[in-house]
């Protein structure tokens, strides 16, 4: 791994078409000196991605197929981009870890992102992760490959970058061993947060996905919502910073301007504060340890003149009981309750289940499917796809 001669840092996205895709571009194309854009995948939305290559001007090009690919080198071909274009899982995972790549951003939503996000961590690559549900999923094999390979994990979620950037830099001692207490989490409590459980059986997809402070892609704003992304993120959490479930807490701070908190031994508590906008931890991440503009407004405490906290409420937002169970669990327990809650959801966007039932699935696979190890990646998959197998049978059960 190494810059080129100029020192320009070449730089992988993966789930270029996404919001924190999208993200990633702008603060890079804020400086030309420093980034430059190796490969960036997309999925469904090929026409934005072919835009993207044209602005960005990347080596490669990844699509999930080949139409989508004749499609996409149709439209490079029109606007004299010279981008190559591969195809599926082994492309993705063939720009993560191409030896030229010095960075790789992991924004695929889902169990999808997994392989390649692997595979940049597997090359020794600097890792920044958003996509909290790979690390979820296969936590322990995760974190291993990065201690084996050296990698640079970067955490890409506000929350974990606001936690990395109050913790010391020897944090991997362990958290005793830095006097760290405790991590509190902090969490905007969704656009229901007000909302009364016996109004929640009504609500909609649109509802669920207008999030009040963020703006994010439609699966992790329907996790907001349920505070299951809470719950993966509390998760992603004790793996990034080796924390027992217990020591990290959650609490709902509606304004979305603190992070998250790190509380020492000695009473003091460190924050990190922002205007909500994942340009912030991007930034943070991809020029770590240097900083560099990200574009992002300054902050203004006057405008927004008080903060308020609440404890959780784990009656209207089980997911996020099920999610700390999860945690305790272990195992396949985190692997399992993701893999449910992403079929879950894909249910209520499409209007095949109501929110409530949500949690309701969830928790029914949780409890069918006993709690394994998972030794190897092939045991996490098979994990999930058991999870996703019974929450199939949950929907045929109900006529869904
Ligand atoms: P999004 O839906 O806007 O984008 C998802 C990206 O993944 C798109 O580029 C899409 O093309 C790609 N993708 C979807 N399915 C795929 C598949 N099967 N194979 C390959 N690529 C696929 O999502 P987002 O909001 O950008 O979130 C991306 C990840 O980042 C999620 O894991 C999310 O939890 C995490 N994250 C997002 C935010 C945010 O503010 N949006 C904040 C923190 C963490
Ligand atoms: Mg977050």
């Amino acid at each position: 791994m190494g810059c080129d001669v100029s020192g320009v840092q070449r730089i992988t996205v993966l789930g270029a078409t996404g919001s924190i895709g999208l993200s990633t571009l702008d603060v890079i194309a804020r400086h030309p000196e420093r980034y430059q854009v190796f490969a960036l995948s997309g999925y469904s939305r090929i026409d934005e991605l072919l835009a993207l290559c044209v602005r960005h001007r990347p080596v490669y090009a990844v699509v999930p197929n080949d139409e989508a690919a004749t499609r996409l080198r149709d439209g490079l071909l029109g606007a004299g981009c010279s981008a190559q274009v591969l195809v599926g899982e082994a492309g993705l995972s063939e720009v993560a870890a191409a030896p030229e790549v010095d960075a790789v951003m992991a924004a695929i939503v889902g169990a999808a992102g997994l392989r390649p996000t692997l595979a940049a961590v597997e090359a020794g690559k600097k890792v920044l992760l958003a996509n909290k549900e790979a690390l979820v999923m296969s936590g322990a094999l995760f974190m291993d490959a990065v201690r084996r390979s050296g990698a640079v994990l970067l955490p890409i979620d506000s929350e974990h970058n606001a936690i990395f950037q109050c913790l010391p830099g020897d944090y991997a001692r362990g958290l005793s061993q830095v006097g760290v207490r405790r991590i509190l989490l902090t969490a905007s409590g969704g656009p229901f947060r007000e909302t009364p459980q016996a109004a929640l059986v009504d609500v909609t997809p649109e509802q669920a996905c207008a999030h009040p402070n963020w703006s994010m892609g439609r699966k992790i704003s329907v996790d907001s919502a349920s505070m299951m992304n809470k719950g993966l993120e509390l998760i992603k959490a004790c793996w990034l910073f080796d924390a027992a479930p217990a020591k990290v807490e959650v609490v709902v701070h509606p304004q979305s301007v603190i992070h998250s908190l790190v509380d020492y031994v000695d009473g003091s508590v460190l924050a990190q504060l922002g205007n909500p906008d994942m340009r912030t931890p991007i930034a943070n991440a991809l020029a770590w340890p240097e900083r560099i503009d990200s574009g992002v407004a300054p902050l203004d405490l006057f405008a927004i003149a008080r903060l308020d906290f609440q404890a959780p409420d784990e009656q209207r937002f089980p997911c996020l009981r099920l999610a700390r169970e999860a945690a305790e669990a272990g195992n396949s327990a985190p692997a399992v309750l993701n893999a449910a809650n992403e079929v879950a959801v894909e249910a209520f966007l499409q209007r095949r289940i109501r929110f409530p039932e949500i949690a309701g699935m969830i928790e029914q696979v949780l409890d069918q499917e006993p709690v394994v190890a998972l030794p190897s990646l092939e045991a996490v998959f098979a994990a999930d796809q058991r999870a996703r197998e019974l929450a199939r049978e949950w929907l045929r059960r109900h006529g869904r």
